[in-house]
């Protein structure tokens, strides 16, 4: 059955770490490869990251970790906060998979575990997201208990961090004050921090005084802008992903392309978009399960070949057409769409 491919562009991504690096120093870039690295492929993204000399990883789960962790160096950090999933914490600490920590359950689990290997934990502090961490009425039995399990080598403070919304600057500069006063009551408590940790793509990008040690970007490293944010040229990054869809038919009307609904694409993009062909672009007209209708260009020819977002038609621009961000358009991409890769000159 002939369909798309999502290609990845390995030369496109290595430019992006590089500008991204080259602008968050001397702050350490952890790339957040959550979600198979935002739909693009973990193993490959991995891989080509580690070569490009990213030495510290960021996930939202611990298969992910393990996952990354296989594919790296060994003097790799590698960082998941598991979100409820349990199952896979011995496997994760015997691999020195760093653990993210937001609540004294799963604090109280890694203590009593260290007869086995002493985990590496970062601290999550609730900077008024709410979405998980020790909120600051906390902050002072959680500087005891892990001055405790410290002391005793229970455990090792590698790091303190908090996730911020990235909307607004006060809204930020707000949870970036509480983030302070969190760091303020663990060393006052007589511990070291371990690295600081903060922002991710937008704020690293924007605001330097979020970088602290390590800054965590998933999205501007993919070349995923913010929808309704500074263009990618601005940026200095770009898309590293096309979604290409083969023509399999074609008549007056409209091209037929075999790309749909069920490989991941928003049906809503249907006279909402434009799509790169090899005659420039044309509308996306309609989006079906399986196949799409582009409009049609002289000479279109079964196995020409669309491209559905890439460099040309950014995901983030699908995005705004359908009111989402860049990231889902990419991420809800299909598991048995095949990922390949390029090398752009
Ligand atoms: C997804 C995520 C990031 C990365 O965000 P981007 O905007 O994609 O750079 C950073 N930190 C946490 C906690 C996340 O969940």
């Amino acid at each position: 059955m002939i369909g798309p491919r999502l290609e990845i562009d390995l030369a496109a991504f290595r430019r992006n770490i590089d500008v991204l690096r080259a602008r968050v120093g001397p702050a350490d870039l952890m790339l957040v490869v959550k979600n198979d690295a935002y739909g693009h492929g973990l193993s490959t993204i991995a891989t080509a990251a580690a070569d490009a000399g990213i030495r510290s990883f960021a996930t939202s789960d611990l298969a992910t970790g393990l996952a990354t962790r296989a594919v790296v160096p060994a003097d790799t950090r590698v960082l998941a906060w598991p979100t409820g999933e349990r199952s896979l914490l011995a496997d994760a600490i015997a691999a020195e998979i760093e653990i993210g920590v937001g609540d004294f359950e799963l604090l109280a689990l890694l203590i009593d575990r260290h007869a086995t290997r002493r985990t590496r934990v970062h601290l999550e502090v609730d900077t008024g997201l709410s979405r998980g961490g020790f909120r600051p009425d906390q902050w002072n039995s959680l500087a005891s208990t892990v001055s405790a399990a410290v002391t005793s080598g229970a455990i090792e403070l590698a790091g303190v961090w908090s996730h911020i919304a990235e909307a607004s600057d006060d809204d930020d500069d707000d949870a970036r004050s509480r983030y302070d006063e969190a760091v303020h009551a663990l060393t006052t408590a007589g511990l070291t921090p371990g690295i600081r940790h903060l922002a991710a793509s937008a704020a690293s990008w924007a605001r330097p005084e979020f970088r602290y040690d390590a800054v965590r970007i998933g999205a501007f490293a993919y070349g995923i802008r913010p929808a309704g944010g500074p263009d990618s040229a601005t940026l200095g990054i770009r898309p590293i992903a096309r979604l290409l869809a083969p023509v399999v038919a074609v008549d007056d009307a409209a091209v037929t392309v075999a790309v749909g609904s069920r490989d991941g694409l928003f049906s809503s993009l249907a006279g909402a978009v434009d799509v790169a062909t090899s005659a420039g672009l044309r509308p996306l007209r309609e989006v079906g399960a399986e196949v799409s209708r582009v409009g049609s260009w002289p000479g279109a020819r079964v196995g020409d070949t669309v491209e559905i977002f890439g460099p040309a038609v950014e995901p983030t621009a699908l995005a705004e057409a359908v009111g989402t961000i860049g990231e889902e358009v990419v991420t809800r991409i299909a598991p048995w769409v095949p990922r390949t890769t390029a090398l752009s000159p």
